[in-house]
């Protein structure tokens, strides 16, 4: 069957890239491929659902100005397609000398990103949490809540509504580009198109190797793990909580975040996955390890961050510890306050010299285009990410 345009992945990347496409080319015939029964199953479905308002970035990098336009676009969508979100902003607290002063950088940052932040003392900051201890805080009016889920399901309906065609259990497991054409594979079915977008998200180094283009980086996947707060615990905060996070790592930190359905969660932490879709707690997968073992980088990144990574599975390993980190600020949880909440598990990519990469990365062929990288807040950016790649598609 031949297309105009076929896209890999129903996570919300691929779903924004699908669902604007058709909506700018109506008589575009566009193949979405999803390896699953349903979409968002992986990173999209397991996140912290906030919608980021544009706090960390090197201003005027990319990610910085697709999490800001991210943020706005994403709650135009709720509104215009009656889903749930929350503005509920967001206070970063700082707990000791060396946090008060990296505070200040990201007060700064923050205003260079073009928010409007408001630096809080320790007093303000127990007015606004009475549960909340800091030496100082920022507070960002613009982060939200939001479920990513919900907004994919409408995308799909929308892409579908207007034409397009999609088709989840359809595992990719090949590209052949052409010159006039390139040709898909999923066991015995062969789809063809004139353009290709990949959005595979943990698969990304995968699907780019199938036309060399994954030299240089490999996924590593990273869970976060997290607890919720038992339900008596709901109406603890009234802002999602953060503390400051580490410059050296592309991971936020521990946090409290109120979600959409009203329910406290406590995480992520990050420590190394051994399998890549894998959400339970002894998940391994001997592909997925040896893949990873096998990349110098693997070894260079965990050299690099050994004191960070040995920190985080011991917090995983044993529950005080990891309440430990959420005690920093919120002082009253004990033990029994942290309940079960399923695990999520970051795509990151890892470059050959142990470089954790920040910023998307998009590799392109004549015909085709990878998603190679796509960290957070890729859910908060992923309509302009997709406006992007259609820009990328279609010149
Ligand atoms: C724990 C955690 C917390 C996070 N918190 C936030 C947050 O609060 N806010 C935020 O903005 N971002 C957050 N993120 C980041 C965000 O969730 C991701 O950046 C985003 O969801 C990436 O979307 P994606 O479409 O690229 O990947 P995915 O959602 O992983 O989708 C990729 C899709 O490709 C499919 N696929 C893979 N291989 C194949 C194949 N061979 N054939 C067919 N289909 C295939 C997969 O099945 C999957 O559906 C978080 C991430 C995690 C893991």
């Amino acid at each position: 069957m031949n297309y105009d345009f076929i896209i890999i992945g129903a996570g919300i990347v691929g779903l924004s890239t699908a669902w604007q496409l058709q909506k700018s080319k109506e008589k575009a015939r566009i193949l979405l491929l999803e390896k699953e029964s349903s979409p968002a199953r992986h990173q999209t479905g397991h996140n912290s659902g906030v919608i980021h308002a544009g706090v960390y970035y090197e201003p005027g990098s990319l990610k910085a100005r697709f999490c800001r336009e991210g943020a706005s676009a994403t709650y135009v969508f709720c509104r215009d397609h009656g889903i749930t979100c929350r503005r509920t902003g967001k206070l970063i607290v700082a707990t000791s000398e060396v946090e008060s002063s990296r505070l200040q950088q990201l007060f700064q940052r923050c205003r260079e990103n073009g928010l409007e932040p408001e630096l809080l003392s320790s007093a303000r900051l127990r007015e606004l949490e009475p549960a909340i201890r800091g030496s100082a805080a920022i507070l960002v009016r613009e982060t939200g809540i939001v479920d990513y889920a919900a907004i994919c399901r409408e995308m799909l309906r929308q892409f579908s509504r207007r034409g397009g065609h999609y088709l989840p259990d359809t595992e990719v497991t090949g590209i052949t580009e052409h010159s006039d054409s390139i040709c898909v594979h999923s066991g015995a079915d062969s789809f063809s198109s004139r353009k290709l977008a990949v959005c595979a998200g943990l698969m990304a180094d995968r699907l780019a190797r199938m036309q060399n283009l994954d030299d240089g980086f490999r996924i590593v996947p990273y869970r976060g793990e997290y607890y919720r707060l038992r339900p008596e615990l709901d109406g603890l905060i009234r802002h999602l909580i953060y503390p400051v996070p580490d410059p050296a790592l592309p991971f936020l930190g521990v946090h409290l975040t109120l979600m959409h359905d009203g329910t406290v969660t406590v995480g992520p932490n990050a420590v190394q996955g051994w399998k890549r879709e894998g959400y339970g707690h002894l998940n391994f997968d001997l592909r997925d390890t040896l893949d990873m073992m096998t990349f110098p980088g693997f070894w260079k990144a965990t050299a690099r961050h050994l004191h960070h990574g040995l920190r985080e599975t011991r917090n995983s390993l044993w529950k005080k510890a990891y309440l430990a980190e959420v005690r920093k600020y919120c002082p009253q949880l004990a033990s029994a306050d942290l309940l079960p909440h399923p695990a999520g598990v970051r795509a990151q990519a890892v470059m050959r010299d142990g470089t954790m990469l920040h910023d998307f990365l998009i590799r392109q062929t004549a015909r085709s285009l990878h998603v190679c990288n796509a960290p957070s807040p890729a859910a908060t950016s992923a309509i302009p990410i997709g406006r992007h790649i259609c820009s990328l598609l279609t010149s």
